[in-house]
C-alpha cells in the first residue's frame, strides 16, 4: 500500500498584519474547502507527531502556559467589556455601525490575534466555526452575542476559569477523539492543547476587534521569550521530522524554491523571538538588557521548565501562592487545570458575594454584571439606583439602605432572586419596592431621579422590553397588595 503525504499548508503568520485582506482570503478558502473533522483530525496528527519528537512528549507545559494566558484574557474582558457596554455604549454603537465598518474591525482583531505567536497563527484552523469575518460582522449581533458569552459568567470577582465556546462538530470530535485514545496521553494532551488555543484565540479576536472598534490601543500581550528548552527539538526523532518537513517541500515546490522558503521562515521565527521578552513569572517586570533574571531551579533542573523571577521575594511570594503544586513536577491535564484556576484565584482576589450565583441558562448583562460588583462592595447597600453613565461610581450611582429589618430582609430576598434567576416577577416586585422607596425618600428633588430614568436602568440590566417593564410595574401598583413586599401607599 501507498502512503500519501498530505501536506495543508496554513497562511503565514507574517502575513497576518502586512496583508490582512490576503492572508484572510487564504484562510477563508482553507476552510471552505476542507471539512471541518478533516482539518481537526490532521490538526490533532500534526500535534501529535510534533509532540512525540520532543524530550518530553507527554508534557502538559505547554498547555498551561495557554491555559493561564486565555484565562488572563477573559479576565480582561470582563474589564474591558463593563466598561465599554456601559460607559461607551458599545452595543447601540455597534449595531447601528455599517456592516464594512464592523468588518474592518473583525479583520483587525484576528490579525492581531493570530501575530501573537505562531501557535496562535496556526490554530484558526481549530476556529473555523466561529472566525469568520462576515460571520461576526455581517449582522452584528453574532459578535455581541459572543463577547457576551465570554463575559466571565457570575461575577467578575469571582475565580475565573475558561469558558469553552461550544460546537457539535468540535465537541463530537472532542467526544470521539478522547474515546479512541484514551491510553494515549500524547493524544490527550494534544487535544487538549487544539481547546485551549482554541479558545485563547478565539478570546483575543474577540477583545482586540472590540478595542479597535472603539480606538483603544490593542496591547498585545509579550510573547515569553524561550531560554533553552527549545534544545527539547534537537532529539533524533525531531531531526528526522524536519527532514522529512523538507522532503515534502522540495518534493512540492522545487529545490529553489523550498531553499527560499525555509530562508524566509527562519527570518520569520527569529523576528517573532526578537519581539519576545523575558519576564518575571510574579510581577511580570521585563528582564531588562543587560541583567539575567534566576529561574526556578528545580523545575530547570527536573523538567528544563523556565520559571523566572525578578528577585528572591518575587519567588517566595509566587510559590507560596501557586507554584508550590507544580514545582519541580510533571503534571497531567487535571493538576494543570486545578494550578490554573489556583493562579488566577490569587491574582484576583475575591470579594464576599452579596448575590447567589446566576442559574443556568441565565446570562447577566454588563449592565446588571456592574450592579452587583457594586453590591459586592458595598454590603451594606440594598440596592443602586443610576442616575448618570459616566462611568465614575461616585457620581453615577447612589445607594439605598433600607432601615426597617422587615423591609430590609424582603427586598433582599427579591432583589437576589431577580439577579440570581432572571425572574419576572421577581424583578417587578424588585422594582416596585424600591420605587416606593425613591418617592419616599424624594430622590426626584435631591438627585433630579425619575421614573423613566429608572425603568431604563431596569431594563438595560435585564435586556427587558422597557414599555414591557413599565406596564408591569404600574400593574403591580394597582394591585399592590399582591406585592410580596405589601406596602401600605404612603
Ligand atoms: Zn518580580
Ligand atoms: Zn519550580
Amino acid at each position: 500500500m501507498s502512503r500519501v503525504a498530505i501536506h495543508i499548508e496554513l497562511p503565514k503568520i507574517q502575513h497576518a498584519l502586512e496583508d490582512s485582506e490576503r492572508w484572510n482570503a487564504d484562510w477563508e478558502r482553507l476552510m471552505s474547502t476542507q471539512d471541518l473533522n478533516f482539518i481537526l483530525g490532521y490538526s490533532l496528527n500534526k500535534l501529535v507527531q510534533r509532540r512525540r519528537a520532543t524530550a518530553a512528549p507527554e508534557s502538559t507545559d505547554e498547555y498551561l502556559i495557554n491555559l493561564n494566558n486565555a484565562i488572563e484574557m477573559r479576565q480582561r474582558l470582563g474589564k474591558i467589556g463593563i466598561f465599554t457596554f456601559i460607559d461607551m455604549d458599545f452595543e447601540a454603537t455597534w449595531m447601528n455601525a455599517a456592516p464594512s465598518e464592523r468588518r474592518k474591525h473583525v479583520l483587525v482583531g484576528l490579525s492581531e490575534g493570530c501575530s501573537i505567536a505562531r501557535n496562535l497563527n496556526d490554530a484558526r484552523r481549530f476556529t473555523a466555526d466561529v472566525l469568520k469575518v462576515d460571520h461576526l460582522s455581517r449582522d452584528g449581533k453574532t459578535y455581541l452575542d459572543l463577547f457576551k458569552t465570554i463575559m466571565p459568567g457570575s461575577d467578575l470577582d469571582t475565580t475565573p476559569d475558561l469558558y469553552y465556546i461550544p460546537n457539535p462538530e468540535w465537541d463530537s470530535f472532542q467526544e470521539r477523539m478522547k474515546e479512541k485514545y484514551a491510553a494515549s496521553k500524547v493524544h490527550l494532551v494534544s487535544l487538549g492543547e487544539m481547546q485551549v488555543l482554541r479558545t485563547e484565540l478565539i478570546y483575543y479576536v474577540v477583545g482586540y476587534t472590540m478595542m479597535s472598534f472603539i480606538g483603544l490601543k490593542i496591547d498585545r500581550v509579550a510573547g515569553i521569550k524561550p531560554r533553552g528548552a527549545s534544545s527539547d527539538f534537537k532529539t533524533a526523532q525531531a531531526k528526522k521530522m524536519y527532514k522529512e518537513g523538507d522532503r515534502i517541500q522540495r518534493m512540492m515546490f522545487g529545490f529553489e524554491e523550498a531553499k527560499r522558503r525555509k530562508a524566509e521562515e527562519k527570518q520569520v521565527a527569529k523576528a517573532l523571538i526578537a519581539r519576545r521578552v523575558v519576564m518575571c513569572f510574579q510581577c511580570q517586570k521585563h528582564q531588562p538588557e543587560g541583567e539575567k533574571f534566576s529561574r526556578c531551579s528545580r523545575c530547570w533542573n527536573n523538567l528544563k521548565r523556565d520559571v523566572v523571577y525578578c528577585s528572591r521575594e518575587c519567588q517566595i511570594i509566587d510559590y507560596k501562592k501557586s507554584h508550590k503544586m507544580i514545582c519541580g513536577k510533571e503534571v497531567d491535564m487535571d493538576v494543570a487545570t486545578q494550578f490554573a484556576s489556583k493562579r488566577a484565584a490569587a491574582e484576583y482576589p475575591t470579594t464576599p458575594q452579596q448575590i447567589p450565583p446566576a442559574v443556568p441558562g441565565f446570562k447577566r448583562s454588563p449592565y446588571l454584571l456592574r450592579h452587583i460588583q457594586l453590591l459586592n462592595k458595598n454590603p451594606n447597600a440594598d440596592f443602586f439606583f443610576r442616575i448618570a453613565y459616566t462611568g465614575e461610581t461616585t457620581s453615577d450611582f447612589i445607594s439605598m439602605d433600607l432601615t426597617n429589618p422587615y423591609l430590609h430582609k424582603a427586598l433582599r430576598s427579591v432583589r437576589n432572586k431577580a439577579m440570581s434567576t432572571g425572574d419576572r416577577e421577581s424583578i417587578v416586585a424588585l422594582s416596585h419596592g424600591t420605587l416606593w422607596y425613591c418617592n419616599a425618600s424624594s430622590f426626584d428633588k435631591k438627585f433630579g431621579w425619575n421614573f423613566d430614568n429608572f425603568c431604563d436602568q431596569m431594563a438595560k440590566e435585564w435586556e427587558m422590553e422597557m414599555p414591557d417593564l413599565k406596564e408591569a410595574i404600574l400593574e403591580l401598583d394597582r394591585k399592590r397588595f399582591e406585592d410580596p413586599l405589601n406596602r401600605k401607599r404612603p
